[in-house]
């Protein structure tokens, strides 16, 4: 089967590589979709989220990384797509994310969403706090992939503070 994981991936973190790997090995294929929201300004442009995600997911086999604009159903027929997966982190991620999966069986009856909970070591993880604790030069190397480290230092030009 295959899974479409589509998110803002502003940037990827450790907690979405996690959901990644165990979606590979419950579905076997998968197709990364950034969003591309024309009415958001993000951190990173689609282009670089998009080289982020391919770097850092290099050694997973079946792997596609796309970027998208519009609904994620039309995405998913697009990309043959058999399954939307989808992660939960906590209780406020659930009417989210419950609302938008009811929403989307609305319009294509055929197209389940998947989700998986998130491994309890990186439940806290979120892109927004990734980037306020890279701001000001705080160690990420257990939140984000090592390329995403780097590019987040760089552009908030700070050096990782050792603690
Ligand atoms: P979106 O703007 O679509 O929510 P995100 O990049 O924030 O995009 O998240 C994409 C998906 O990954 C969502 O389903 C989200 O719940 C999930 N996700 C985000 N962070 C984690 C994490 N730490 N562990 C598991 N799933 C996560």
């Amino acid at each position: 089967m295959r899974a479409l994981y589509p998110g803002s991936f502003d940037p990827l973190t450790l907690g979405h590589l996690d959901l990644i790997e165990r979606g590979i090995s419950l579905f076997g294929e998968m197709v990364i979709a950034v969003l591309r929201n024309p009415s958001k300004i993000p951190t990173f442009s689609h282009e670089q989220r998009v080289e982020q995600i391919i770097k850092a997911t290099s050694y997973i086999p079946n792997v596609q990384v796309i970027s998208f604009e519009g609904l994620a159903i039309n995405c998913a027929k697009a990309t043959n797509a058999d399954v939307l997966l989808r992660g939960l982190r906590a209780l406020s991620d659930f009417e989210y994310e419950l609302q938008i999966a009811h929403t989307n069986r609305s319009i294509d009856n055929n197209l389940e969403t998947v989700f998986l909970a998130t491994a309890v070591h990186h439940s806290f993880l979120s892109s927004s706090v990734v980037k306020e604790v890279a701001r000001f030069g705080g160690s990420i190397s257990h939140m984000v992939p090592e390329i995403v480290a780097k590019d987040l230092y760089t552009l908030f030009n700070v050096v990782e503070i050792s603690q």
